[in-house]
């Protein structure tokens, strides 16, 4: 691995999120934590505390108390950095939070960077970067899957199945390298057709890794839905029907009173992102025909199209031809027929041929839970299984395995070519260096600067 600045010295942050909460978490860690904090703690000394132990004091500047707290000491190498690490846990007051802060820097700790901890336990080997990446993944899991498949990652599920093919790589690399150093003596280490055999089968597992990244994306970033549709064909009714069923369920949880996100469902465990919908938010008595340039703009940023129309003012060609006009990209697109409370039986089924057609009405709430399963099929979620397949969440992750993939394939050209040994040898370098990127045994500054600082302050 490259060498990497490396500060020694003992990093401070408040871990906990601001705002008055019932207590708040400092963290230190560094070779001076646990020294930095027994010089302004009242009780037992912790300098002579076992790992994984909690002690009750008071934090003092000078005379001065201010607040009672609990210490926990997590004794290098055991700790989340691998570092000396103190949790100080206190009263959540913003204003302590402060003074104690304040406090441990003028005693000589530092204000931690960004994702500085994660970082550091990284770099001191507690895991790899990918498993590092997901620890921010997880933070920000905002449903079941998301959450699922971040701790797969961060478990290391990703990190072997790429540190798999790359040790498969690195022997054959070694193998011609060492024909290399015979020099001009003919002699043949790395049987070719193996390591043919070898490349192809490491690019259909690329391949396959990459192909999940359509559902990771999903999983980690949601799914930009746009609902489009003629004016007061329901828009506006539906977009308040789908979220007040979900806050519905979000207040149902006992002791949950979380603010509610705005135009976001969470339907299966996948978050639908509902774009753009100032427009069907407002009063529903000022009805604007929204312009197609706006509409295409919104149709731009979005990766499914809930189309909707009032079954009463339509007919089956109509809707056809509209559908056409509005989505020549051919994203996926669910049809959705609104008002079947009005709809005389002739007219249901008028429309009952229609392919991909969900007949709802938003005003009654019927037929909300077809809508929700068909909005479902449309991301494919069917042929997920997120217990057994590793998946690509992580955008930086699928740049390397592209980088990889091309990097094989001139391998695989040098060998079609009857290239020599060195230049061969020189792609698959570049292949590992690419493969190594991920789970960071190749890493440079500019890299894990970017990685880390995306981090928030105190992990
Ligand atoms: P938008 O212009 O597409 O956003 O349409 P709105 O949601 O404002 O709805 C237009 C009108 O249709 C309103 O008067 C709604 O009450 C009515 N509406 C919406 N959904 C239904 C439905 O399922 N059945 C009936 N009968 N009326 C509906």
């Amino acid at each position: 691995m490259i060498n990497h600045t490396f500060s020694n010295d003992t990093i401070a942050a408040v871990a906990t999120a601001p705002g008055t909460g019932a207590i708040a978490v400092i963290r230190l860690s560094g070779p001076e934590a646990i020294s930095i904090t027994n010089a302004v703690f009242a009780g037992k000394n912790l300098l002579n505390q076992a790992s994984h132990t909690i002690h009750f004091g008071t934090i003092r500047d000078g005379e001065k108390v201010l607040d009672e707290v609990l210490v926990s000491l997590f004794v290098a190498p055991h700790s989340y950095t691998r570092e000396n690490v103190v949790e100080v846990s206190c009263h959540g007051s913003d204003f302590i939070v402060q003074q104690l802060m304040q406090l441990f820097l003028k005693k000589g700790a530092r204000l931690a960077n960004a994702g500085e901890f994660t970082k550091r336990a990284f770099l001191n080997g507690q895991f790899d970067l990918a498993q590092a990446e997901a620890v921010a993944d997880l933070i920000a899991s905002d449903s079941a899957l998301s959450h699922e498949v971040a701790i797969k990652q961060m478990r290391g599920g990703f990190s072997q199945e790429i540190k798999r093919l790359r040790a498969e790589l690195v022997h054959f690399a070694s193998m011609i390298e060492l024909e290399l150093d015979f020099g001009e003596e003919d002699v043949e280490f790395a049987d070719r057709d193996q390591l043919r055999t070898l490349i192809l089968n490491i690019q259909s597992i690329i391949r396959e890794l990459l192909k999940s990244f359509e559902l990771g994306n999903v999983i980690k970033n949601g799914v930009p839905t746009v609902i489009v549709g003629k004016p007061n064909a329901g828009k506006s009714t539906l977009l308040n029907k789908l979220l007040n069923e979900e806050k519905a369920i979000v207040s149902d949880v006992p002791g949950t009173t979380r603010d509610f996100i705005e135009d976001e469902i969470n339907i299966g465990g996948i978050t639908f992102r509902f774009i753009d919908t100032a427009g069907l938010r407002e009063t529903t008595d000022k009805v604007e025909k929204i312009g197609v340039e706006r509409t295409h703009q919104k149709l731009s940023q979005s990766s499914l199209i809930i189309y909707l129309f009032d079954i009463t003012t339509s007919s089956p060609e109509e809707v056809q031809t509209e559908i056409e006009e509005l989505n020549p990209k051919k994203l996926p697109l669910l049809a959705v027929a609104n008002k079947i409370d009005e709809a005389s039986a002739a007219l249901l089924s008028a429309f009952g041929n229609m392919e991909n057609l969900v007949q709802i009405s938003a005003a009654e709430g019927a037929n909300m839970e077809a809508l929700k399963q068909a909005l479902m099929d449309k991301v494919n979620l069917g042929k997920l299984n997120t217990q057994q397949q590793t998946i690509v969440t992580n955008l930086r992750h699928v740049d390397s395995l592209n980088k990889t993939y091309s990097a094989l394939d001139d391998v695989l050209n040098g060998l079609a070519l009857g290239m020599s040994g060195d230049l061969v040898a020189a792609d698959i370098r570049r292949a590992l260096y690419s493969l190594g990127e991920i789970t960071g045994e190749i890493t440079t500054d500019d890299l894990l600067d970017n990685i880390f600082t995306k981090f928030c302050i105190g992990k």
